[in-house]
């Protein structure tokens, strides 16, 4: 029998405000251990919540980009569970009545599009951190990131493999950072992703047990998790066990999943109306005006890219993948129109650099190699034939050294094309005087050595000359 996987994904996106979601403190990463807390969040008797007002605009961008139906009304709910990295004994999040409802998430698997349906997309602030084994015997615990504000998007069961998990994910995370909602580091924590996977024959419409997995640290993590955790559950049903309903950890060493603890059920938390926190009202006016605030999207960019600049796809999808990128790439064609050719150096050369140097943070490319204008300029140079793309590969790598401009460094260094038919001519005079044994073989048919001579004149005028006047020129004086 044939097995097919069943896969739905909840995604904890860390949202970039300033500040935490119910106190004042900075919802920063990276500060020392503590630093960034208050009473509020360390859940110190007697505080009390004041919600930020940048993480409802922040939630109600995301389910607008993401096609949602926002709530007019949702609910905050407390979900009650002990945990030393959190200190109330509950998490303030939102449970029967969230801000985003439905929605979807358009994804592409080799050229097969598919959309994947939303359940919802709800507010909740995220915990402390513990920190086992570090020092002896002890556990410490961070609260720097309790209160840190988190969306979480759930999506319907609609993934059928790993390779669709990864799409989807990356889909996500790229609207999220086109929006500057949330930075998508899934190192440091801040775009995390827990799956429910089941498995069933395939034909059948019944769902099998489901087993949620934990503790993936990448996008390749969670392809690789999935596909053990399938191979493991259909596994069980072709020896005729069945799969238990519990939570798994990936252990990214073995590559194994690993029993945690047994799946538990909402009722356990005993949610109920958070009474600090009044319902959540959202007019149709703050909807819109935060409706024309959102940046073209990935989608509706790559597309625009295809038709507007004339670039196959995969040029589109590399460029548009990071809104940086996309803008760097817009920059550089406004300065100079060769679209296809500026997409190739940023593909390639730019990109290489920008990985070699480590310059991409996890939201903005810290600090890009060459500006737009200079790579810009470099391409122009070689379509008014100034410069051969061959010697364009060198300016570029002086370009990075120095900083300077193509255009300074090819007036420098005199790098411009020779296409002076006299200078040339004496070039191909001397070569041909120096080599006559060849230029006899050249005339009695050994056409192959045309290249041997085109080389030595490009070799004689230090690559300079202009290579079609060269082999015009060559052409000439041989026939003669
Ligand atoms: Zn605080």
């Amino acid at each position: 029998m044939d097995y097919e996987a069943v896969i739905g994904l909840e995604v904890h996106a860390e949202m970039l405000t300033q500040s935490k979601i119910f106190c004042g403190c900075s919802a920063r990463f990276g500060a020392p251990p503590n630093e960034n807390t208050c009473p509020r969040c360390l859940g110190l008797p007697g505080s009390l919540p004041v919600l930020n007002r940048r993480v409802v605009e922040y939630a109600i961008k995301a389910g607008l980009a993401a096609d949602c139906a926002i709530a007019p009304v949702s609910r905050w709910a407390r979900k009650n569970y002990f945990y030393p990295d959190l200190p109330k004994g509950y998490q303030i999040s939102q449970y029967e009545l969230p801000i985003c409802i439905g929605g979807r998430i358009d994804i592409a698997v080799d050229g097969q599009e598919k959309p994947v349906r939303l359940t919802r997309i709800h507010m909740e602030e995220d915990t402390g951190k513990n920190i086992h084994d570090q020092h002896g015997d002890a556990s410490l615990v961070d609260y720097n990131r309790s209160g840190v504000p988190l969306l979480e998007i759930v999506s319907e069961p609609d993934l059928r493999s790993p390779a669709e998990a990864g799409a989807y994910l990356r889909k996500l995370r790229a609207i999220l950072q086109y929006l500057e909602v949330c930075d998508g580091n899934m190192e440091e924590g801040s775009f995390r992703c827990d799956a429910n996977v089941s498995v069933r024959p395939v034909g059948s419409d019944a769902l099998g047990t489901k087993a949620e997995v934990k503790n993936m640290n990448s996008f390749r993590a969670v392809e690789r998790a999935l596909e053990y955790e399938i191979a493991r559950q259909i596994d069980l049903l072709r020896h005729g066990d069945r799969v238990l309903q519990e939570t798994r950890l990936w252990d990214a060493d073995r590559e194994v999943t690993r029993s945690m603890r047994s799946k538990e059920s909402a009722h356990d938390y005993r949610y109920f109306p958070e009474p600090d926190l009044l319902p959540l009202e959202v007019s149709e006016s703050w909807i819109a005006e935060l409706r024309a605030t959102l940046p073209e999207l990935p989608d509706a960019r790559r597309l625009r890219f295809i038709r507007e600049y004339g670039l196959p796809a995969y040029d589109a999808e590399v460029l548009t993948a990071r809104k940086d990128i996309a803008d760097y790439f817009e920059t550089a064609v406004r300065a100079h129109a060769n679209p296809k050719a500026i997409s190739n150096w940023v593909m390639g050369d730019l990109l290489r650099v920008v990985r070699e140097r480590h310059l991409d943070g996890a939201l903005v490319i810290r600090e890009w190699p060459v500006p737009p204008a200079h790579l810009a300029g470099l391409v122009r140079l070689i379509d008014d034939q100034t410069i051969s793309g061959k010697i364009a590969k060198g300016v570029f790598e002086q370009m990075l050294s120095s900083g300077a401009s193509p255009e300074r460094l090819v007036a420098d260094q005199g790098l411009s094309q020779v296409t002076d038919s006299g200078a040339i001519d004496a070039a191909i005079a001397a070569v041909l005087a120096a080599n006559a044994d060849k230029v006899a073989e050249y005339r009695s048919g050994k056409d192959k050595l045309f290249g041997f001579f085109v080389g030595q004149v490009m070799k004689a005028m230090q690559g300079k000359a202009n290579p079609q006047k060269v082999n015009e020129l060559l052409k000439q004086r041989l026939a003669e």
